[in-house]
Order: C-alpha cells, then sequence, then structure tokens
C-alpha cells in the first residue's frame, strides 16, 4: 500500500528519497537541511511512512507556527488522499487528530507539553523536529529533551530539518549524526540595494511610501512576475496593501500574516490571471513556501520577541533582522527563474548586521523557562543539554523571580503554589495573581483579566480611525483601572453573547466596538482553559458576589510587585527600578492615573511606557507582600506617658518608598 505513496516530481527533495530513507533506517537521528521550497516539510513525514511500513505509531512533526501546522497537514492530506484524520494536527486549543491519524502536525508546544503525561513519547515512532534553525525556546527544549529520550528509547526515530543555516549544531548535538543537503535547483538573484534617500526622514509611512514606488518601479520595468514583499507588521502590511491596491490594479494584492483567517492565508498557493503581490510578515521566510516568486521587496525588518533584562520587560520590536535572514529572504525569489532582490536598506547596513539572530533563549524570560523545566523534571539549566545553554546571570534572574512570586522555596522546589502555576499555561507573574486571587476571593475577575493579560489586548486603533476606535473604546473605560475596563469588554460581549448566540454577530460586535474578534475568539477560549484546569483542583471554584475594586487589585499586586510605579512629576513616574515611565498615551488612564499605579505590561521605545495600569493604594502592597516589604526605623525615643520606646517606621519595596514616618510602638522598656 505505501508503494503507492507519490511524490511531486518537480521537488528537490524527492531526487533524494532513497538517501533519506535509507538514512532513517539506519541513523536514530538525521539531519536535512534545505532551501525553503525545498519539500522538506510535505515529502519527509511521506518518506518517514515509507521507510517503516511496519510501524503502527505515530509520525509526529512539530511546527514553530500554528499557521504551518494547519496549512501543511491539509496539504499532506490532500497529497495522500488516506481516509479521514490520517494526516491530522493539534495546537494548543485544538486537536484534530483521531484514532485513525498517522501523521500528527503540532506545535512544538504541544509536543513538549506531551511529554508531561508520556515522558518517553511512547505515541511516537518518529519525531521530526521541522524548522530547527528558529531556534525558538521550545525547539531548543524538545532538542535536549529528545537528546536525554534517544538513549531510554533505542527504537525511536528524529529527524530534525533546518534552512540550510548552521546545520552543524545540530549534528554535533546528537553525536555527529548525518546531515542530508537537499541541493536544490537555484537561478542566480541579482541584488539592488534601495535605500531610503538619506535627506527623507525615517518615519513609517514614508517607508510605506518608498517600498511602493519600488514596487511600481519594478513593475513597470521588468517582466511581469510574481512579488514578495516582507514587511515587519500587520498593520504595516494592511497599510502597504491599501496603498497598492490604489496604485497597482493589473495585480492581486494577498496579504500573509499569521492572524489573518484561514481562507485568506490559503490565497498565496493559488494562481491567478494577473500577477500577484503578497506581502508577508517573516512567516514567509521559511515556514511557508510562496510559489512562483521572482521578485522580492526586502523592508530588512521584523518584530522579533526580545526579553530585556534591564527593564523586566518583553517587548515585541521592530527590529533589523540578520544576515542569514536577509539571505533567506533573497532566496525566496530564485526558484523558478533568475530572479531580483531589492533590499530597502544600504549595502553597509547590511554589512553591519549580525550573522545570525540570537536563539530564543539567549533573549528570553528565564522565570517561565524555568518553571516549566523544574515541573518537567528537566533539571537545572545548568545540568540540560542546550545546544546554546542560557547565560548564568539570567538563570539566576529566574529563579530570583520565581522565588519572588513564591513559586519555588529556597531549595529550588516547587511550591504548592508553583506546582499550580506551573500546570497554567500563561506567564508565572500571570499566574501568580491567580493564585492571590484565591485568597482575595475575586477568582471569577481575576480569571478572566488573567487570560486577556496572556493574550494581547483585544481593542485596536486601527491607523487613521484611532478616534473612533477611542470614541468606541470609551464606553468600557473604567476611570482608574484598564482591568477594570477589560472586565467591562468581557462582561459586555458575554451579554451580547447569550443574546445573540451567532457568531457573525459578535464579529459584527467587535467591528462596531473595535475590537479583535480573533483575540476575543482566544480570550474566551484560555478562559475556559484555565477554569478546566483549575476546576481540578480544589478551591479555585468562582466567587458568587461581585469583588470590590479593592480586592481585584489587591489579587493584581503580588504578580506585579516590580511593576508598581509613583508619581514623581506630571506625567512622570518612577519604578521599583529607579526607572522613569510613563501611562501610554493612547490610554484611557493618560490623565487620570493616581500617585500609585501598577502596569501589567509595558512597552519600550524612545521611553519606557506602562501598557494596561490601574491606580492603587500603597496601603495595599504592605498587606500583600510583608515578606518582601523592607521596614527601616527613625527617630526612637521614650515616652514618658505610655513608659514605651516610639519610632518612625519607614517601609519601602525594591528601594520605593510606600510608607513613611509610621508611629510605631516597640513596647515597655
Ligand atoms: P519546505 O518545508 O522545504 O520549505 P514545503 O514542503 O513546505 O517545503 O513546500 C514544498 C512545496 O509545496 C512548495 O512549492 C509549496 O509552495 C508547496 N505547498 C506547501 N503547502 C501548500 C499548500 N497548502 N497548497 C499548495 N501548495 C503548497
Ligand atoms: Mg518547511
Amino acid at each position: 500500500m505505501n508503494s503507492s505513496i507519490s511524490y511531486p516530481a518537480g521537488l528537490p527533495i524527492t531526487a533524494r528519497k532513497e538517501d533519506i530513507i535509507n538514512s532513517l533506517k539506519t541513523n536514530q537521528v538525521t539531519v536535512i537541511a534545505g532551501e525553503t521550497g525545498s519539500g522538506k516539510t510535505t515529502q519527509i513525514p511521506k518518506m518517514c511512512l515509507e521507510a517503516f511500513p511496519d510501524n503502527h505509531r505515530l509520525i509526529g512533526c512539530t511546527q514553530p507556527r500554528r499557521i504551518a501546522a494547519s496549512t501543511v497537514s491539509a496539504r499532506v492530506a490532500e497529497e495522500l488522499g488516506r481516509e479521514e484524520g490520517f494526516v491530522a494536527y493539534k495546537v494548543r486549543f485544538h486537536d484534530h487528530t483521531t484514532r485513525s491519524t498517522r501523521i500528527k502536525f503540532m506545535t512544538d508546544g504541544v509536543l513538549l507539553a506531551e511529554t508531561r503525561q508520556d515522558p518517553d513519547l511512547l505515541k511516537y515512532d518518529v519525531i521530526i523536529v521541522d524548522e530547527a534553525h528558529e531556534r525558538s525556546l521550545n525547539i531548543d527544549f524538545l532538542l535536549g529533551y529528545l537528546k536525554n529520550l534517544l538513549a531510554r528509547r533505542s527504537d525511536l526515530k528524529l529527524v530534525i530539518t533546518s534552512a540550510t543555516i548552521d546545520t552543524q549544531a545540530f549534528a554535533e548535538h546528537f553525536n555527529h549524526c548525518p546531515i542530508l543537503n537537499i541541493e536544490g535547483q537555484t537561478y542566480p538573484v541579482k541584488i539592488r540595494y534601495c535605500p531610503l534617500p538619506a535627506e527623507i526622514i525615517e518615519e513609517r509611512e514614508t517607508v510605506l511610501e518608498h517600498c511602493v514606488a519600488v514596487i511600481r518601479d519594478l513593475f513597470v520595468k521588468e517582466l511581469p512576475g510574481d512579488i514578495l514583499v516582507f514587511l515587519p507588521t500587520e498593520r504595516d502590511i494592511r497599510e502597504c496593501c491599501t496603498l497598492l491596491e490604489k496604485y497597482i490594479n493589473s495585480a492581486v494584492i494577498l496579504p500573509m500574516f499569521g492572524r489573518l483567517h484561514a481562507a485568506d492565508q490559503r490565497k498565496i498557493f493559488q494562481s491567478f490571471k494577473k500577477p500577484k503581490i503578497v506581502v508577508a510578515t517573516n512567516v514567509a521566510e521559511t515556514s511557508i513556501t510562496v510559489p512562483g516568486i521572482r521578485y522580492v521587496i526586502d523592508s530588512g525588518l521584523a518584530r522579533i520577541s526580545r526579553y530585556n533584562v534591564r527593564s523586566k520587560t518583553t517587548s515585541l520590536p521592530v527590529t533589523k533582522i540578520s544576515r542569514a535572514s536577509c539571505n533567506q529572504r533573497k532566496g525566496r525569489c530564485g526558484r523558478i527563474g533568475p530572479g531580483i532582490c531589492v533590499r530597502l536598506y544600504s549595502e553597509e547596513d547590511y554589512e553591519a548586521r549580525p550573522q545570525y539572530t540570537l536563539p530564543e533563549i539567549q533573549r528570553s524570560n528565564l522565570a517561565e523557562v524555568i518553571l516549566q523545566m523544574i515541573a518537567l523534571r528537566l533539571g537545572h539549566p545548568a545540568d540540560f543539554p542546550f545546544i546554546d545553554p542560557p547565560h548564568s546571570n539570567a538563570v539566576r534572574e529566574g529563579y530570583r523571580l520565581l522565588r519572588e512570586l513564591g513559586a519555588i522555596d529556597a531549595k529550588n522546589r516547587l511550591t504548592g503554589t508553583g506546582r499550580i502555576m506551573a500546570d497554567l499555561p500563561i506567564d508565572p507573574c500571570i499566574s501568580r495573581i491567580i493564585i492571590a486571587a484565591k485568597e482575595s476571593n475575586c477568582l471569577r475577575e481575576i480569571k478572566i483579566i488573567s487570560a486577556i493579560l496572556a493574550i494581547q489586548d483585544p481593542r485596536i486603533r486601527p491607523a487613521e480611525r484611532e478616534q473612533d476606535a477611542d470614541i468606541a473604546h470609551k464606553i468600557f473605560a473604567h476611570p482608574h483601572s484598564d482591568f477594570i475596563s477589560l472586565l467591562n469588554i468581557w462582561n459586555q460581549f458575554q451579554i451580547f453573547r447569550e443574546e445573540s448566540r451567532s457568531w457573525s454577530k459578535l464579529r459584527k460586535f467587535c467591528k462596531l466596538h473595535y475590537l479583535s474578534f480573533q483575540r476575543m475568539r482566544e480570550w474566551l477560549d484560555l478562559h475556559d482553559q484555565l477554569e478546566r484546569i483549575l476546576n481540578k483542583r480544589e478551591g479555585f471554584a468562582n466567587n458568587s458576589v461581585d469583588a470590590s475594586y479593592e480586592q481585584v487589585h489587591k489579587a493584581l499586586l503580588p504578580g506585579f510587585l516590580r511593576n508598581i510605579a509613583c508619581r514623581k512629576e506630571k506625567k512622570i513616574y518612577k519604578n521599583t527600578r529607579e526607572r522613569e515611565l510613563m501611562i501610554f498615551p493612547g490610554s484611557h488612564q493618560f490623565s487620570r492615573s493616581g500617585e500609585w499605579i501598577v502596569a501589567a505590561s509595558f512597552i519600550e521605545t524612545n521611553r519606557l511606557y506602562a501598557l494596561t495600569i490601574a491606580t492603587i493604594e500603597p496601603e495595599w502592597i504592605e498587606t500583600v507582600a510583608p515578606d518582601i516589604c523592607k521596614y527601616s526605623w527613625s527617630h526612637p525615643a521614650y515616652h514618658k506617658k505610655s513608659g514605651s520606646i516610639m519610632a518612625l517606621e519607614n517601609v519601602s519595596l525594591f528601594g520605593l518608598r510606600i510608607i513613611s514616618g509610621r508611629k510605631v510602638n516597640f513596647g515597655r522598656r
């Protein structure tokens, strides 16, 4: 039956089928490197099927992005044409696998989570870690975990696939396993450097206009052909598409980013009578191959998440991509014939960039990493077989934060609190507030708030309609707390949901109120997931009486103690690290906040802005964190009348004075 598996004749990987199958049979680990579009993701699972016809367990294939897991699963299912469910995928909130599934695509996070229930991954015969060059945290976890597991399970096969970037590191990690290089037919690509003229100020609008001018120029002067444009953000892509629609009517304009609807995503694989212009984020760099591209326009930018150890914030700044990424992008147009890659930056700029993007482990919040590692029993990061071990400073900082949150004890063992926190698929600071909410009796409110904090604010402010959006958002706004505003959005949405019971009406509701429908759905999903997990535990039922402002905000504090700030002057606050910050100007709280605030997140551009904030009372801090507050005394004096020693007490939190000169009585002499 397996001999009937067919492979697309044009794909470079097809020519190497025998080598790959041989390597799979004779080696426990095989690294397969090949250019994007050579057929790795879609064809290797089929080759595994063919290599091991007597196996009955799963062939698992991990993907860094949900969007790739679903589109690729659909493609392989179509190519194989087997029974329903034979090829299926599982992502965080949706498991589409069935009993008849043999090829399972999933995000790497899903496989990692499965190691908790099934430490030896006994459901699998073969595991393919796809796109390993991305070096996300999950991939590094998996590669370390699998290294240990392979020693225990000699029957398990591992395939690591990667774009042609630094494959040596993987082979070395797995005892110098073989590397198969898939040589594809590639054509020369001409590079043109076309930076914004120096006298023009680099603002978003001018950059986009420049980009569109370059595309128009290409369109007029070169042979017709499909164009792939790389821009950093969804917003840039939308605006660019609008401009292109206006100026170019002889092409089909297609946006491509992670949150786009599946049906729109699939359009990039269709062929049209007119040439197409696909405007994409870095998903089109290696994850998804847009076929038939002749021209690439590269902004040289991407959003890359980064944890800033100094400000203790994770942000998603638009960053210059590495030279390796620039060249990946360039390579997208050399597959069907000679191509042209226009770089919207100068050659000097290119030369000055780092060769590779740092692996995520070297730029992330290690508290979450460590908590997961402890819960997964992966041991101490110092002993774990990481390809690139994290910096010891960051590890120490991670342990410190976990101790501060009460997730681990002095011996770095999980506490009861920590065990619950590790169960929740959210940042430790956020899971900590759920624990606090149990004590403050405001679980109903905090479950809702924590779910949205773990996602992203659902309120959207489209370019040029910012004011309309602000007006629409006002009806939800609480005068002193963004957290309550979020709660209001949830409540309104639920009322409407019960009345209407139709997704299309809910979509309209979101549109009318400038809310992202997608995020609202994710919010519901994550909230339900949290409820399901918490319902298995004693004492996490919802409060029946609405909680007060004080209850809710006291519960928020233990998770965000480091994010407390007090007013220094007018609009400037000072935080617990003596850094100045401002409330984000677009926020409803911008001109309303009180003397003391707590923030759930920050964004750092030219200065530090607090997002999602609430006004609090400094006295609350002491009641929720007496162990972390520092006490000092001055002016001791003997009080004759009572016969006791009196002094003035100061209380501070990480150096920030919260209570000054409070009279205390040290008792009788
Ligand atoms: P790689 O993983 O090596 O980058 P893929 O296996 O993803 O390569 O892609 C191989 C080919 O299959 C490409 O030409 C790509 O355009 C095509 N392809 C992948 N997914 C789809 C899909 N959903 N519909 C149509 N073609 C697809
Ligand atoms: Mg791929």
